[in-house]
């Protein structure tokens, strides 16, 4: 066979052509929003990478981008890769000391940066001395910009008067392409890079009919920011497959993204679950016509059941699935096998973390490093491997890349740091991070199974337990919980419903409680218990 390399600039020019019609819509927050098709993008690329290479971007540079979701930043997802740079996506949420480390340590020596963001940039600067240029695009007010030693140009500036064309070369598909640090929850952020190889192996998967299974009919919402796992692959699968994009920019809150689904009526939607709580109760106030999305793609934390229901009932067909920033990151996706569709089973299979595909090899170890059989019962650490899985962390150009011993395993399978089940039939369901598990008397309460059952009560709107030190038993539950609006239960009814309706054990119960106005939320939009901990702690949550 021919040895024809997996390249992105291949995903590009095909999006760009044969789907040269399908569009890129941006919120704009005005009466119309930005619309620009596949064939425009293509140029655009081209016309992008001739102004990087001018800006005297070459070999494997890294090119960073501190943008919302939008045409733009699509555009730097196709040109920096295809020239041979990498493109660095920056997560606009960090804590600014986070940022600058992740600058420094991936030496980016190009960002490109809208110009809302520029509050966020402009006093980083100073501790930057790789940057070189900041492109800006979009509108903002430039003027903290000025001052400093990096060249400061205008996005459209630049590309005019390019060719539209661009020899994009041959590269070898094992060369790095994009890169993402971890938000560094423990220690420092890590870097994974992935390959052209790589991306272009996941987007394949992306596209398969068991996982999200888009075509050229389907307008796709990406409210997974592109800063998160490159948008969970969608702007590369998209240009595979025609899928139209709509991009929410930085409108991301419950109002503009209900107002966005009724007037563009997407048929998919990505995120991450917090987004799906805000929307739901925003769809709840204020009903608008959403029957457009018929499936919504739920991951980067545990999808509870209520929201599931509560989705169903609206028409949106909810799919659930798993990954992370080292798997690129689709690992599992939650389709129901074709025996238990309209069965009882069916919403079982929906509510686990989904199946495996062919290229994500999976495998549960025990405490003692033992392995453990799928049989939907022994719980352990998940470890995995394919050909989109990270082998290893980046550690600067000239470093040796890191292999930490509680990432990696000896034979190098990914330590993915999750603990749960897998069934025979190969569907994974994840009882916790291991680094959130409560410990018990030497027996592990699930804090994902509380807040699952918690959010199911009429009452709650959010709920997040975590694990509090405690003389006798080690470690014992805090449940942290966000109520409805005007909503009066108390703790002994909330327990008594975990007890009697939800069927938890009662040891597991927990007797600490607090009510919170809302639960803490990461980077990118998780609940975050490490500040919970840290304000129990601190005595803040008595
Ligand atoms: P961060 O560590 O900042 O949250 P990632 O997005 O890489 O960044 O997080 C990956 C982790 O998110 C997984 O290891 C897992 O713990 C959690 N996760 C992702 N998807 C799910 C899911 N569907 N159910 C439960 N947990 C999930």
């Amino acid at each position: 066979m021919q040895d024809v390399p997996l390249l992105i600039s291949r995903i590009l020019t095909h999006g760009a052509t044969v789907h040269g019609s399908s569009r890129i819509t941006t919120w704009t927050g005005e009466a119309e929003p930005h619309r620009r098709t596949f064939a425009e993008i293509g140029t655009r690329s081209a016309q992008l990478a001739h102004a990087l290479a001018g800006l005297g971007v070459r070999d494997d540079d890294r090119v960073a981008t501190l943008m919302w979701n939008n045409a733009e930043h699509v555009e730097a997802y196709f040109a920096v890769p295809s020239m041979g740079a990498v493109l660095h996506t920056l997560n606009l949420r960090l804590p600014a000391e986070q940022l600058a480390w992740i600058i420094n340590h991936a030496a980016d020596r190009v960002i490109i940066v809208n110009g809302s963001l520029i509050p966020l940039l402009a006093p980083l600067l100073p501790q930057l001395p790789t940057v070189e240029h900041i492109v800006v695009s979009g509108p903002g007010d430039r003027a903290p910009l000025a001052g400093g030693t990096a060249r400061l140009h205008e996005y459209e500036e630049l590309l005019a008067g390019h060719p539209e064309t661009y020899d994009w070369p041959e590269l070898d598909e094992r060369r790095a392409a994009a890169m993402c640090y971890t938000s560094g929850t423990t220690g420092d952020p890590k870097g994974v890079v992935y390959s052209h190889r790589s991306v272009y192996l996941h987007s394949m998967q992306v596209n398969m009919t068991q996982s999200m299974g888009l075509t050229d009919q389907d307008t796709s919402l990406v409210v997974v920011p592109q800063f998160h796992v490159n948008a969970w692959g969608l702007p590369d699968a998209a240009f595979m497959t025609g899928v139209n994009l709509l991009m929410p920019d930085r409108f991301l809150q419950p109002v503009p993204l209900a107002e966005m689904i009724a007037a563009e009526r997407p048929t998919h939607a990505a995120a991450v679950p917090t987004i799906w709580q805000g929307l739901l109760a925003e769809l709840g106030a204020h009903p608008r016509d959403v029957s457009s999305l018929v499936q919504v793609t739920i991951g980067g934390a545990a999808c509870p059941p209520s929201l599931m229901e509560a989705f169903d009932a609206l028409g949106m067909r909810v799919c659930h699935a798993w990954g992370m920033t080292e798997t690129s990151p689709l690992g599992t996706v939650a389709r129901p096998p074709a025996h238990a569709i309209g069965t009882e089973e069916e919403f079982a299979y929906r509510l686990t973390q989904g199946r495996f595909p062919t290229s994500v090899e999976a495998r549960l170890t025990g405490p003692g490093g033992e392995r453990l059989p799928w049989d939907g019962e022994s719980a352990g650490e998940l470890e995995v491997r394919g050909p989109w899985i990270a082998g290893a962390y980046y550690n600067g150009p000239d470093a040796e890349p890191l292999r930490p011993d509680d990432k990696f395993s000896a034979d190098g399978w990914l330590k993915t740091g999750d603990v749960g089940t897998i069934s025979p039939d190969g569907f994974l369901t994840l009882t916790d991070r291991a680094k959130d598990v409560i410990k018990s008397g030497g027996e592990w309460i699930s804090s994902v199974a509380l807040e699952n059952a918690l959010m199911a009560h009429p009452d709650v709107a959010e709920a997040a337990v975590v694990a509090v030190p405690d003389e006798k038993w080690d470690e014992r539950p805090l449940a942290t919980v966000v109520l409805k609006e005007g909503a009066e239960v108390g703790f002994e009814a909330l327990r008594v419903f975990l007890a009697e309706e939800c069927g938890i054990a009662r040891w597991q119960l927990p007797e600490r409680w607090t009510i919170v106005e809302t639960v803490p939320k990461t980077s990118v939009g998780k609940f975050d218990k490490k500040v919970l901990r840290r304000r129990y702690a601190d005595g803040e949550l008595d």
